[in-house]
């Protein structure tokens, strides 16, 4: 109970402080709901066994998961065409959401430098179907994106919304091909830890030719300076300009210190790792010391930063956020290396992750929910849809778990099978139901809002099944703002998965059924066994006595 209260106590000092509304509860919840015995179970931080065995993902090249920036003049009406794909793929909200927080779309995201009432009433027209617009800061083309920022900026200021603004190529790079920030080898030769593969397409044209050079995590202090300057230019501009910044996120991945793929054999051989890292054989000691580093440069030149200038913010990066110790998931770049600590379930590794977010000083967490490729050949189940939910609900519940209620999850959320070359052509993809399914328990779980990544050629489609749920969802406003999880065990074979939120006497819940049944499921809530009966497509709720 004192956990409880203390967190009331915290959200009331927030509720001021921030322009959003903070979203469901969620540490501290788990001990007060757990699936009973006909629903068979397992707990996330409970029952593996660490195995290191032969296990070697293959590097994905997915081209674009990076900044995808849409061209602003692509369209031929009103709208440029990325624009147009978001309003005609989406309908007005029935039910307010009451300042929770929007929806993000990859392609909500700069429409070009408009006239100021040309902002806003394409800003009006997106708020009433629950998205938030961003725009970008791009030190590449400085003027041009603060001006189109600056419009949008006031038009949401203006609507009294809070400024969404992208600022991932701010931060790019510290490794920028420059041969300081190499490795240094006996002979003191500088080199490089090429396993991160090719630089990204949109790399800037400093980012070096020919495989990424990722280099030496202890050579970056002179970068920091002009990381820091790039995102000062726009910091200061909405300064001057008396403009506010609600919500600020970066897709920072593929730059400065890694612990994953050869990156621990790279520092082995260099004479300054060495000389910096004290039990360097040590992975777990080597993970520890880079994510550490990680952590300081993105919380110097950007979270604090921020923070400093726009206290009310929630600042965040792409697959950072708090988790219970280990990540169900890789990104395309990333792959297993024998050795370094992970979980086994079936043929996945989850590997030991670092807990990153509070050193990083960020205010929002962002998951990264997405059907890789690989997943579908990690686990056996015949229902295939079953492979993809079972494993994206465990890291949504990862995150809703273990990330305190003061703390907004954004998660990234995509459809459509993020493919690989070791899975092409077998994979079945993801069903739609099963998938909005899935959105449904991760806003049941402690997500507050989703953030969908796709191509442009997947947009229409991604953004319909992510709008409905979204724009359905608000109709248990209350719910979603003030409940408590019940739930975050996820059932090691395909059965009956239940999520719910608790408000008072009242519970939320949502059952989905891989199994067909008719019968109920009994499940614990404060004491009390409640009976959840199936209702397939839609939530129930729940009276508790
Ligand atoms: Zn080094």
């Amino acid at each position: 109970m004192a956990g409880k209260r203390q967190k009331t106590e915290y959200r009331e000092q927030r509720t001021d402080f921030c322009p959003f509304d903070l979203g469901s509860r969620r540490a501290g919840s788990l001990a007060q709901g757990r699936l009973l015995s006909s629903v068979p179970s397992t707990s996330l931080r409970a029952g593996f066994c660490l195995l290191t065995s032969d296990f070697c993902l293959v590097i994905i090249l997915l081209a674009g998961n990076l900044a995808h920036f849409c061209k602003a003049n692509d369209g031929v009406g009103k709208w440029p065409a990325h624009i147009q794909t978001v309003l005609d793929a989406t309908e007005e909200l029935k039910y307010d959401r009451a300042g929770r927080l929007p929806l993000y779309l990859w392609q909500a995201m700069d429409p070009g430098l408009l006239e100021q009432e040309t902002a806003e009433e394409l800003v009006r027209k997106l708020d009433k179907r629950g998205i938030g617009l961003i725009t970008s800061w791009d030190p590449n083309n400085r003027e041009d994106s603060l001006a189109a920022s600056l419009t949008v900026a006031r038009a949401q200021k203006r609507l009294g919304l809070p400024v969404n603004i992208n600022a991932t190529k701010c931060l790019y790079w510290f490794f920028n091909g420059d041969e300081r920030t190499a490795h240094i080898d006996d002979q003191n030769q500088p080199f490089w830890d090429e396993s991160f593969g090719p630089p990204p397409r949109l790399a800037s044209a400093d980012a070096g030719a020919g495989k990424r050079r990722m280099g030496c995590p202890f050579a970056l202090d002179f970068r920091r300076p002009y990381i820091a300057k790039q995102l000062e230019y726009f910091v200061r501009a909405f300064n001057q300009a008396g403009l506010d910044v609600g919500f600020i996120f970066a897709d920072w991945e593929i730059d400065g210190p890694i612990e994953f793929n050869e990156a621990h054999a790279a520092s082995k051989r260099c004479r300054r790792c060495r000389d910096n890292i004290e039990n360097i054989d040590d992975f777990e000691e080597f993970q520890k010391v880079l994510r550490k580093l990680r952590c300081e440069l993105q919380r110097e030149v950007y979270a604090e930063p921020i923070k400093k200038n726009f206290p009310k913010t929630l600042v965040g990066n792409y697959g950072v956020y708090p988790h219970g110790g280990y990540r169900y998931w890789y990104d395309y770049y990333e792959y297993y290396v024998d050795g370094q600590p992970a979980l086994a379930d079936q043929k996945a590794k989850y590997r030991k992750w670092y807990h990153e977010f509070p050193e990083t000083g960020y205010t929002a967490a962002m998951p990264v929910i997405y059907p890789w490729g690989r997943i579908f050949d990690w686990y056996d189940y015949a229902d295939t849809d079953y492979r993809w939910f079972y494993n994206m609900l465990l890291e949504a519940s990862n995150a809703g778990q273990h990330t305190p209620a003061s703390v907004p999850i954004i998660s990234f959320v995509h459809w459509h099978t993020i493919k690989s070359d070791s899975s092409a052509g077998q994979v079945q993809q993801f069903s739609e139901e099963k998938y909005q399914e899935l959105l449904w328990h991760m806003l049941l779980r402690g997500t507050d809002t989703f953030f969908l990544w796709c191509r442009k050629d997947e947009a229409a489609k991604e953004i319909q099944l992510v709008h409905q749920v979204y724009a359905q969802a608000q109709q248990y406003g209350e719910f979603l703002s003030k409940g408590l999880p019940i739930n975050f065990s996820v059932p090691k074979q395909p059965t009956t998965v239940i999520s719910g939120l608790r408000l008072k006497d009242r519970v939320l819940i949502r059952r989905t059924d891989f199994k067909q049944s008719d019968d109920p499921v009994e499940i614990g809530i404060v004491d009390q066994r409640i009976k959840i009966w199936p209702a397939p497509g839609r939530c129930q709720i729940v009276l508790l006595n």
